[in-house]
């Protein structure tokens, strides 16, 4: 038996919609410009410039129902994102094999300290200050393929205050689920307990403390997370 030389850390789990089950997380996968509209408005020609990738920790992902304002930025901004979470994995993934790999989906957000990452892009670094930070994912509960089918189209929604800010839908994604577990499993070795958030639509903007962001993808229920 292995002797650890110090305590494990503990593995990041999410919950499963009507289960007693929970999900561990492996690794955390984030896709960027996957909106046009959304591409646009970050300063980008979505017909010119092909989606990317980048990541996040495990265990930035968080389940608490509230988003603490982070330190060292004054300009917080909110992304919804729908989560695609794998039961298996493996490389050079076949686009009409991909979605077998699904275990389900859940809503989450790709919260962005957005005065860093500008700092990073300019300077041409990487993003991590701006992205990886610590609860920087929320995330629901996941609902199983079983449950709920494969989601390519559905309305996404975030309103902040009873306002809405962000609007779109499934279908508008640039990169269909498929093609992204495809892609990805071409530059990595995907496998179970692997996390893609799929990229946002239109309307990203800042939070303060205080504020509450509800977010809602039709099909994955809807949920209310307060700024603190
Ligand atoms: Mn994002």
């Amino acid at each position: 038996m292995t002797k650890l030389a110090i305590q494990a850390p503990s593995v990041v789990t999410l919950p499963i919609a009507d289960s007693d089950e929970m999900f561990p997380v492996r690794r955390v996968y984030c896709i960027g410009r996957n909106y046009a509209a959304h591409a646009i408005e970050m300063g980008h020609d979505p017909d010119r410039e092909a989606p990317f990738f980048f990541q996040k920790n495990p265990d930035n992902l968080d389940t608490s129902g509230e988003f603490p304002y982070p330190p060292k930025t004054s300009d917080v901004h909110y992304e919804i994102e729908m989560a695609v979470v794998l039961k298996t994995g493996g490389q050079n993934i076949a686009v009409s094999d991909a979605l077998n790999h699904v275990f389900g989906y859940a809503l989450s957000l790709d919260m962005t300290r957005r005065d860093l990452q500008g700092e990073q892009k300019k300077a041409g670094r990487p993003w991590e200050i701006g992205k990886a930070f610590e609860r920087s994912a929320p995330i629901g509960k996941i609902h199983t393929v079983e449950a709920v089918g494969h989601l390519d189209t559905g309305r996404v929604e975030l309103q902040v205050n009873g306002e809405i800010k962000q609007e779109g839908d499934l279908n508008q994604m640039i990169w269909k689920v498929p093609e992204m577990i495809s892609y990805l499993s071409d530059y990595f070795e995907l496998a179970a307990g692997d996390v893609i958030l799929s990229g946002t639509p239109a309307g990203v903007g800042p939070i303060v403390k205080g504020d509450v962001m509800q977010v809602s993808v039709e099909g994955l229920g809807s949920m209310s997370i307060p700024v603190v």
